[in-house]
């Protein structure tokens, strides 16, 4: 163990004890109940990622994983990437301090940002953080200027027209543009050991990956022509953060494996970097929002009743937190999130019509609709899965919380692992999913899961 992560960082827990049987605890506990003050909080399950480490180690073996810090900055996730031996990705200045303060040295760092402040550029030169990403003149001018020793990674544009957040509308620089940079580079006598790209989070397409792979290829022998000495391919994010989704992590790698073996193959050389934010954490987090106010709203025909025996009412329920803050996903990416009830309803129980509403004083600050609920009260809370993507440290842009309370959980199956840095569960190849969970006991089953969907046949 290097040390970055010790047992009083997290509460360990045995084989069976799920992450619902925490969050009932801590439901049942929270003071906050007494005070009538309540706020969202969250469960990490460390064990998961530590799972999902393994797993992308089996999958992509030639590619050494940097995590992408923004995605999720909070103190347990960096401690247990660190410890797992991850590289670090940084876009600013407190990233890089966050993750330098745990104790991570300068060299598993890169400043994958293609646009920096100067005064950042020069912490970076300071603080020993050699590899910094570009994708314009403009850029490299301030970084000649300001840490001319920097070690250069040109970042290109990708195909990412598909995918859900596009990254290449802001950043990358366009095929036919590498050449005068890398001409202009060598110029200034800056050093260009590499090539990155990104093909945007939620890429419905693994062959955009095989296709940056080829481009980057392109790339990496205009710069030999130009005596670069290229040394890194950095193929970025992008990779799903829960199971289930239509392309599969095991069929993005498969095609990444091959382009990789046509274009990098082994001994040619190249250190292969990923800088993944969403695969590692989304599934890991599970977050406890609690229901501040309530209003019914009867609908035209209040004596009507509806097929089930429900009356003609809605429910407007209101959350400590909404689509500026841990919700955001429904802004950025469209995603509605499904809340799961703590306590199953009894089948006599009316559902009605309910929907779900954040903070802000917005009418855009709509978490969830068209859910069929039984009738919830003030202080019931709602738990929502696979929170871990952009949710913590994101802050809020409207009202929303800023920092939610993380209780940080592992098997001591997952921990043992860790500590081992071995594969805790025997691998079968044909079995569905290939990689399985650390902690079965962690799974949560039997959830009540009621989706926007207007049908009662929703709930499970
Ligand atoms: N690297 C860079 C430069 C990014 O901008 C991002 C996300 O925006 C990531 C990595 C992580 O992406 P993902 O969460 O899709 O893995």
């Amino acid at each position: 163990m290097a040390g970055y992560l010790s047992e009083s960082d997290f509460v360990m827990v045995e084989e069976g004890f799920s992450t619902r049987d925490l969050l009932e605890e801590l439901t049942l506990g929270a003071p906050r109940a007494a005070t009538g003050e309540v706020a969202a909080f969250f469960v990490a399950d460390l064990g998961a990622i530590v799972r999902k480490h393994f797993c992308f180690l089996k999958c992509l073996p030639r590619v050494r994983p940097f995590y992408a810090v923004k995605c999720n900055n909070s103190l347990g996730v960096l401690k247990v990437l660190a410890e797992l031996g991850l590289g670090f990705s940084c876009v600013n200045k407190a990233e890089m301090e966050l993750v330098q303060r745990i104790g991570v040295p300068a060299s598993r760092i890169i400043y994958a940002n293609p646009c920096k402040q100067i005064a950042q550029i020069k912490y970076a030169a300071k603080h020993g953080v050699q590899l910094l990403s570009f994708d314009n003149e403009v850029e490299l001018a301030k970084v000649v200027k300001s840490y001319p020793s920097a070690k250069m990674v040109l970042c290109i544009a990708t195909d990412d027209t598909h995918s859900l957040s596009r990254l290449s509308l802001k950043f990358g620089a366009l095929l036919k543009s590498c050449r005068h940079l890398l001409e202009n580079a060598k110029k200034s006598h800056m050093e260009v050991v590499g090539v990155s790209f990104h093909v945007g989070s939620g890429c419905p397409d693994p062959q955009v990956y095989a296709q940056s792979i080829a481009e980057a290829r392109l790339v990496f022998e205009i710069g030999a022509e130009l005596g670069h000495t290229m040394h890194i391919l950095d193929i970025g994010g992008g990779f799903p953060g829960v199971e289930g989704t239509k392309v599969r992590f095991e069929e993005i790698t498969s095609v990444i494996n091959s382009a990789l073996d046509l274009y990098f193959p082994e001994g040619c050389g190249v250190d292969i970097l990923a800088e993944l934010g969403r695969y590692y954490v989304t599934s890991a987090f599970t977050v406890a929002v609690s229901i501040v106010a309530k209003k019914e709203v009867l609908l035209e025909q209040p004596s009507r009743e509806e097929e089930n025996g429900s009356v003609l009412k809605t429910f407007v329920y209101h959350l400590d937190d909404g689509v500026y803050g841990i919700f955001n996903s429904v802004l950025f990416d469209n995603i509605w999130p499904t809340p799961i009830l703590q306590k199953k309803p009894t089948t006599e129980q009316p559902l009605y019509s309910s929907s779900l509403w954040g903070p802000a004083a917005d009418g855009r600050d709509c978490v969830a609709e068209g859910l069929r609920l039984p009738q919830l009260h003030i202080g019931d809370w709602l738990v929502f899965e696979n929170m871990g993507a952009y949710t913590v440290g994101t802050g809020s842009l409207l009202g929303g919380t800023q920092t939610c309370h993380i209780t940080y959980t592992m098997s001591r199956v997952a921990w043992e692992a860790l500590r081992g840095q071995l594969l805790p569960v025997e691998q079968d190849e044909d079995a569905e999913g290939v990689c399985k969970p650390l902690s079965c006991g962690w799974e949560i089953t039997d959830t009540l899961c009621v989706g926007p969907v207007f049908t009662p046949a929703s709930i499970m």
